[in-house]
């Protein structure tokens, strides 16, 4: 079955369409990048989908089941994960304390006193920790890490809810090119092995078109072009839409730019 399913969706802010009958589905083990220029309804889109806004019109189905305006914690109770928002790591705790709490959340286990988290679930939050290349950090506080090593703390407090469906909005922003490549190489990976869809939304084409197996392309709110990084690369409209934004839309592109500077 189809795990993601959005169909006809709609979001409006003081009448101004921000998502209008956007309509696409996304596989398990996939990467679906939603792409477009600023204020194009990306995030909107990812609000709707995490919850944390209801949707005028249109419906979002997880494995075939409604999951729109339904609250934030039910979603993420149902396997939707979403990474890399501000905070999401706490940095008076330690990088293994972080995937602990994770671990304990998925669990639905009330606790009050962080001591006793100390003992919990030690050997799968480690082994979370060693998937994403963090292990050797684990006895860190969050506070002292790289930014790039955050985000991978932060992608296995995401698997710690076991998600069947990721949401990445601007997953590398702020990374260096040698970052994101690592940490949407990473994704990638984990994708295929846990079967997990993971939709996401990233600036930088090169990373977009090497990592994405679909792209969407929005614009003022409308979905305008969807297909392979080929196809997307190759269309016109899509173009256009670029055109006078500032991204680059070949791979070579910013390279050629750089060049000519
Ligand atoms: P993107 O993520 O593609 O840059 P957004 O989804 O953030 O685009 O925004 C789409 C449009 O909706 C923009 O015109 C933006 O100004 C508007 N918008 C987004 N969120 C709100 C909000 N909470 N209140 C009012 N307008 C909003
Ligand atoms: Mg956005």
């Amino acid at each position: 079955m189809t795990l993601l399913r959005i169909e006809h969706l709609s979001k409006s802010f003081d009448g101004v369409k921000a998502v209008h009958d956007v309509s696409f589905s996304l596989e398990a083990g996939r990467l679906l990048a939603l792409i477009g220029p600023n204020g194009a309804g990306k995030s909107t889109c990812f609000n709707m989908i995490n919850g944390q806004l209801r949707p005028d019109a249109g419906s979002i189905l997880l494995d075939g089941k409604s999951i729109a305006g339904k609250h934030p914690r039910d979603i993420w109770r149902l396997g939707v994960g979403r990474t890399f928002q501000v905070a999401a790591t706490f940095n008076s705790m330690t990088v293994l304390e972080n995937v602990q709490m994770a671990l304990l959340s998925h669990e639905r286990r009330i606790f009050n006193l962080l001591s006793r988290v100390a003992s919990w679930r030690e050997d799968e939050a480690m082994m979370l920790l060693d998937l994403v290349g963090m292990s050797m950090h684990a006895r860190r506080s969050c506070a002292v890490l790289a930014y790039g090593d955050v985000k991978r703390v932060e992608l296995a407090v995401a698997l710690a809810n076991r998600p069947k469906l990721l949401l990445m909005d601007e997953p590398t922003a702020g990374m260096a090119p040698e970052e994101r490549n690592a940490l949407m190489a990473l994704t990638a990976r984990l994708a295929k092995e846990r079967n997990i869809g993971v939709l996401f939304t990233e600036h930088s084409m090169d990373v977009v078109f090497e990592y994405a197996d679909t792209l969407i392309v929005l614009a003022r709110g409308e979905l305008i072009a969807q297909g392979n990084a080929n196809a997307i690369r190759n269309d016109p409209h899509v173009r256009e839409v670029y055109l006078g934004t500032g991204a680059s839309f070949s791979p070579h592109a910013a390279l050629e730019r750089g060049a000519a500077q």
